[in-house]
């Protein structure tokens, strides 16, 4: 068997509902009977062809058109790289509002995730000219030293956060290691709670959700706790008995760089088998 065949076996449908659309609306439809609603994403990045990032955002209408058909609770969630930022910032705008537009006026809301630090300006500036649309979130990264103000700036615009605490490889130069990219999170959301109404706390740390819930009880925000699928499947299923949760549905062929972050941050061997035995994405 070829190694990536096993690589895909094993690991990638742990976090992946699947290759098609519909093995995504599948788990967001198990999703919700458990009172979960869903980031639905997919996988792709990087794309320097016009004709993939073509395919990605028919790809996109058509999940925001079953989101509505279906009766979801859903969101989409999406990277600028996947809808043409590699080809040009000016085509990536006019993908990412059609798909804006389209998720509007079907009160679909659009996520936009946050890459690599070199797509960061770009994705900060197509970001904010569409916060006014009110359908629109962005990804922030705990371990990027810039984010603090990056963050300020979009909530005083009145823009929603999905704060994380990062997941790529950065320099040292730009962004925290641990225990300061932990640290950064929680002063990061200590500023959501005091000065924003409605946002995301992205993670799977029992420490900085257990933080998040002693805030609100003293600020009452609307505030989502989001996990990947396949990571916390159990914990997000009891945490949903009381709080509002959602979780992030990958899906599509293209799976190979997401599922590896996902390895990188599962590091420790225990924790893996515990994710495979315990958090199969079909468990949901
Ligand atoms: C909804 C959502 C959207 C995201 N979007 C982005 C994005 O747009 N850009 C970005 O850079 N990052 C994104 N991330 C990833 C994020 O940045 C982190 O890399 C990831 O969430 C792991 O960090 P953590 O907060 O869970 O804390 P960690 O300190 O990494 O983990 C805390 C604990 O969670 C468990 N855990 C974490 N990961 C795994 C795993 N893979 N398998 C098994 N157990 C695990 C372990 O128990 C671990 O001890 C997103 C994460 C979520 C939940």
């Amino acid at each position: 068997m070829k190694l990536s065949v096993l690589f895909e076996r094993i690991f990638a449908r742990r976090w992946i509902a699947g290759p098609r659309l519909n093995d995504a609306l599948d788990t967001v439809r198990r999703l919700n009977s458990h009172g979960i609603s869903a980031q639905i994403n997919y996988l792709g990045e990087a794309f320097k062809e016009k004709n993939r990032v073509k395919e990605s955002v028919d790809m996109y209408l058509r999940i925001i058109n079953e989101i509505k058909n279906n009766g979801l609770k859903a969101d989409v969630a999406l990277k600028l790289s996947e809808i043409g930022l590699g080809i040009g910032v000016g085509f990536a705008r006019e993908n990412y509002s059609k798909i804006v537009n389209a998720a509007s006026s079907r009160g679909v809301f659009i996520w936009i995730d946050m890459e690599e630090h070199e797509l960061v300006d770009n994705t900060l500036s197509i970001h904010r000219s569409f916060i006014k649309k009110g359908n629109v979130g962005l990804c922030i990264q705990a371990y990027l030293k810039r984010s603090q103000v990056d963050l300020q700036k979009i909530v005083r615009l009145g823009g929603v956060i999905r704060l994380v605490k990062g997941a790529y490889t950065e320099s040292t130069e730009i962004s925290y290691r641990e225990p300061l990219r932990t640290y950064n999170y929680l002063k990061l959301m200590g500023y959501l709670f005091a000065h924003s109404k409605k946002f995301m706390i992205a993670t799977h740390d029992t420490n900085m959700i257990k933080a998040a819930l002693s805030s609100n009880k003293k600020y009452k925000r609307k505030v989502t706790y989001a996990m990947l699928l396949g990571v916390r499947n159990k914990y997000a299923i009891e945490l949903a008995k009381t709080e509002r949760v959602s979780i992030y549905v990958p899906f599509g062929e293209r799976w190979t760089k997401y599922a590896f972050r996902r390895l990188r941050e599962a590091s420790n061997l225990k924790l893996i088998i515990t994710s495979l035995i315990k958090e199969p994405a079909s468990k949901i």
